[in-house]
């Protein structure tokens, strides 16, 4: 795996990069704009080509991606979020086509009182219109799945299967595989038999193709318990040997892994704990 952490860009896109080549990241993910608002600074064509150049520049980094808006849900049932919710997935998608990052990744959504049927269907559509409305984009979108809190749709794999499944191009879609997220909604990785149970469980409902890029993060809560609240590796309960075989497993050998832990501060720590058990 190629192990990297989500990095600022604040103050420039090219920051993202600098800062990841900084303490030594083989992947970086970023934000495109702010993650708490709907919309976007101005941004200026040249810095399209500051960001390329930077990213030439730092070849030790072999993929970068970007994690969509938190605000964003595509499952609202409040039309007004929906729209607002699109319109932002829509201008930080075409943010990306620009900066040639390879993913976009976005948590599902969450329906509330609309109820899963309905949310994975509305999910499924807006994706549908904003493949339609960049028709040569060639940054995937990444499905996120979530700790299962509150009405989240991803906890469960058929959840994100049943969106795949109305999704029309299917090519331009992919998965984003938290780990945290996995272990907090139920699905363990601590020991190899586990880890092997969750992916098979993957494969089987998903398709291990799919799954395009991991979010490496350990967990403050218990297994099972639906809280999304990361750890620094191994100072959760995954633990740092939770996540010896994702790391070294084959069929992800090139795959983006990033952390998202709490403090960057701690960064290096948590990458130097996670390529220590690459063998
Ligand atoms: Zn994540
Ligand atoms: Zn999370």
């Amino acid at each position: 795996m190629r192990i990297g952490a989500h990095m600022s860009a604040a103050g420039g896109f090219e920051n993202a990069i600098k800062g990841g080549s900084g303490i030594d990241c083989e992947a970086v993910q970023m934000f495109v704009k702010s993650n708490r608002s709907w919309g976007a600074r101005a941004v200026k064509d040249e810095e399209f080509g500051t960001f390329k150049s930077t990213r030439s520049a730092n070849p030790g980094i072999s993929s970068i991606f970007c994690h969509g808006t938190y605000l964003v849900n595509l499952a609202a049932e409040d039309k007004e979020i929906l729209a607002k919710s699109i319109a932002c997935f829509e201008l930080e998608y075409d943010l990306c086509t620009k900066l040639g990052l390879d993913f976009l990744v976005f948590h599902p959504g969450a329906p509330k009182k609309m109820g899963l049927e309905k949310g994975i269907a509305q999910v499924a559509a807006s994706l549908n219109a904003i493949a339609k409305k960049f028709p040569k984009s060639p940054v995937k979108i990444l499905l996120e799945n979530t700790a299962g809190q509150g009405s989240t749709i991803g906890r469960a794999w058929p959840e994100l299967r049943q969106i795949i499944d109305k999704l029309e191009d299917t090519k331009r879609f992919g998965l984003c595989f938290d780990t945290c997220h996995a272990f907090s909604a139920g699905h363990d990785i601590r020991t190899e038999k586990a880890y092997q149970k969750t992916m098979k469980a993957v494969d089987d409902e998903i398709g291990i193709d799919r799954v395009l890029a991991f979010h490496l993060n350990d967990s403050e809560h218990e297994f099972g318990t639906n809280h999304d609240r990361h750890a620094h590796i191994g100072e959760g309960q995954i633990g740092t040997e939770g996540f010896r075989w994702l790391v070294n497993d084959p069929r992800f050998k090139d795959h983006p892994g990033t952390i998202e832990t709490p403090d960057e501060e701690k960064f290096p720590q948590d990458l130097e704990r996670l390529k220590g058990l690459r063998t």
